[in-house]
């Protein structure tokens, strides 16, 4: 039947209306200057010529032209003459470039396209909207779907304002409305609204978090997070099935970017607070969103999401904050920016260049200072403030030991941390005594029907092997949980050591550079007063002697957990 249809169709010879509208007001034009050019008659005419080569079954009957006529309304000569012309038989088949430039009162368009052509008989192609009322068969459903769309575009003006509007409420309700859900979170699956945070990302994410306090650079750790192996964002996604669409990574297993890891720094949902509406779309034709003020995204704070403590998350951005305060072109930051502040007025100090007789001197004075002259200079020379810096990092270390005795407790820690296999020998001589005393339990019954034992004596065995049974079997759990934990620490550890090796490495060699990591993971702030007293606020006040206490934990690693 419809193989038959379609022969007759072929044999069929269309005397085609060839229709070309232009306007300069309804955005033909002005959407940009490359449409514009490819929307002009001649564009239009090219295109439909081409379109038509070779087709002998169509021959063009006129071109109807209606050039500075808008198509919010169907009042155009040409437009009407054609429609006069098919009415009268004259062509059936109207082609277009595409469906808008039939028209953009779309309303009285789809009328046109649903009913009157229909009934009339007449064929309709829009070329680049790939749209053909023959080959789009016949069912409503194939009719319908292509115009929908160019129909549909009516609609969407008036529905993105309340689709905003509902997503803005529910936002208000604490709800999270957005598509995508960033590394170590994801919706749950009860409830599309809520997000829940992942196990095992994480995990991965305090991690990083930790890395990135030890001083480590967001390409290190990107580096280090391949070099374990460890999926990056969309990989895992992907590999739990979760679509993913991100335009900042493409290729498939990318793995980690030091810009990723940036992202998950600086994401807020890590200490539990969701932001929402962050961008927002222009309008409902153009893609292209803009990013919102902060003060009108909407957040709420979900609290078992929080991975990283509120006040360690925000030290974190000081301490992202400082480094992205570089010079730009200059890799690094300059090895104080970010981290000297005026104690009277409380801002930042600022870093100046002199130069007298041929020489360069660079040194810091008060921004307030600089720029208003309320404060005052509270300048430093960068030499000065140098040694005194080195000096006071290698203090807070040294409280604890010299470099090389760091350097060697680390190794040593190392060392023993690899001897340490998750495999121990426990576990194994549990479980062999757990069989052994099941096989003997099960075995009770056969000696009591052989008179082997008595009544009695079944019944007191029973229940010394039951209760034999179940002590291993709970001591083998604790084992096994211990053991997980104990393989984690290990993990952390290894990576906690590596740096502590650093600085003692550093702290050894007199003549070595201070590294900007060292500073920055040991002081928060250096406050320069005048006079050139200084004096320091510190990260963790007892961060060797939480390295120290590693060491101890590693040493005792080797025995039997106190539980079991
Ligand atoms: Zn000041």
């Amino acid at each position: 039947m419809e193989e038959t249809e379609k022969k007759e169709a072929v044999r069929k010879i269309y005397a085609a209306a060839v229709y070309l509208r232009l306007s300069k007001e309804d955005g033909d034009v002005c959407d940009d200057s490359r449409k514009g050019e490819s929307n002009s008659i001649t564009n239009q005419k090219r295109l439909i010529h081409d379109f038509l080569k070779g087709r002998e079954d169509i021959h063009i009957y006129k071109e109807y032209v209606d050039d500075g006529y808008t198509g919010s309304d169907f009042r155009r000569p040409s437009f009407r003459e054609m429609i006069k012309d098919m009415e009268a038989g004259k062509v059936n088949l109207i082609i277009v470039k595409d469906l808008s430039r039939f028209g953009r009162e779309y309303i009285e368009a789809g009328r046109y396209l649903q009913k009157i052509f229909p009934a009339a008989g007449a064929r309709l192609i829009a070329v680049t909207d790939h749209y053909d009322s023959l080959t789009a068969g016949r069912t409503e459903k194939n009719i319908v779907l292509p115009v929908k769309n160019f129909v549909n575009d009516a609609y969407c003006a008036d529905l993105s304002v309340k689709i905003k509007s509902h997503l803005e409420s529910k936002r208000e309700n604490g709800e999270y409305t957005g598509s995508y859900v960033s590394y170590g979170f994801r919706k749950d699956s009860g409830n599309p609204n809520k997000l829940i945070a992942d196990p095992v990302a994480g995990e991965n994410i305090k991690l990083i978090f930790r890395w990135k306090l030890d001083g480590m650079s967001n390409g290190r750790i990107a580096e280090k997070l391949n070099a374990l192996g460890i999926p990056a964002p969309a990989d895992y996604k992907r590999s739990l099935g979760i679509r993913y669409r991100s335009g900042f990574q493409k290729n498939l297993f990318s793995g980690w970017s030091p810009a990723a890891v940036g992202r998950i720094l600086s994401n807020p949902l890590c200490k539990g607070l969701v932001v929402q509406g962050k961008r927002e779309r222009v309008n409902h034709k153009i893609k292209k969103t803009a990013v919102r003020p902060e003060a009108e995204r909407s957040c709420y704070r979900q609290d078992d999401l929080a991975l990283i403590g509120e006040k360690q998350f925000d030290a974190m951005q000081r301490l992202l904050k400082k480094d992205t305060r570089t010079n730009p072109g200059r890799e690094a930051a300059y090895l104080f920016s970010g981290l000297l502040f005026c104690p009277d007025c409380g801002r930042q100090l600022i870093r100046r260049k002199t130069v007298y007789k041929g020489k360069q001197t660079y040194f810091y004075i008060c921004k307030t200072y600089n720029v208003e002259k309320s404060c005052t200079r509270h300048s430093i020379k960068e030499q000065e403030l140098l040694p005194l810096v080195r000096e006071t990092v290698k203090a807070q270390v040294q409280m604890m030991a010299d470099g090389n005795e760091i350097v060697r407790a680390a190794e040593d820690a190392m060392e023993r941390m690899q001897a340490f296999s998750p495999a121990d020998t426990l576990l194994p001589e549990l479980e062999k005594e757990l069989t052994e005393n099941a096989a003997l339990l099960s075995g009770l019954s056969a000696d009591r029907t052989e008179g082997i034992l008595s009544e009695e004596e079944y019944e007191e065995m029973k229940v010394f092997y039951s209760d034999r049974c179940e002590k291993l079997k709970g001591q083998i759990r604790t084992r096994k949980e211990w053991m997980a934990k104990a393989g984690e620490a290990v993990r952390e550890a290894g990576q906690r050591l590596e740096c502590f090796k650093d600085t003692g490495s550093w702290l050894a060699d007199p003549g070595a550079d201070i590294r900007r990591s060292f500073i920055c993971s040991l002081i928060d702030r250096i406050w320069i007063y005048e006079g050139k007293r200084v004096e320091f606020s510190f990260l963790y006040k007892d961060r060797t002697a939480e390295a120290y206490a590693l060491c101890g934990m590693l040493g005792k690693m080797q025995k039997e957990p106190s539980s079991a």
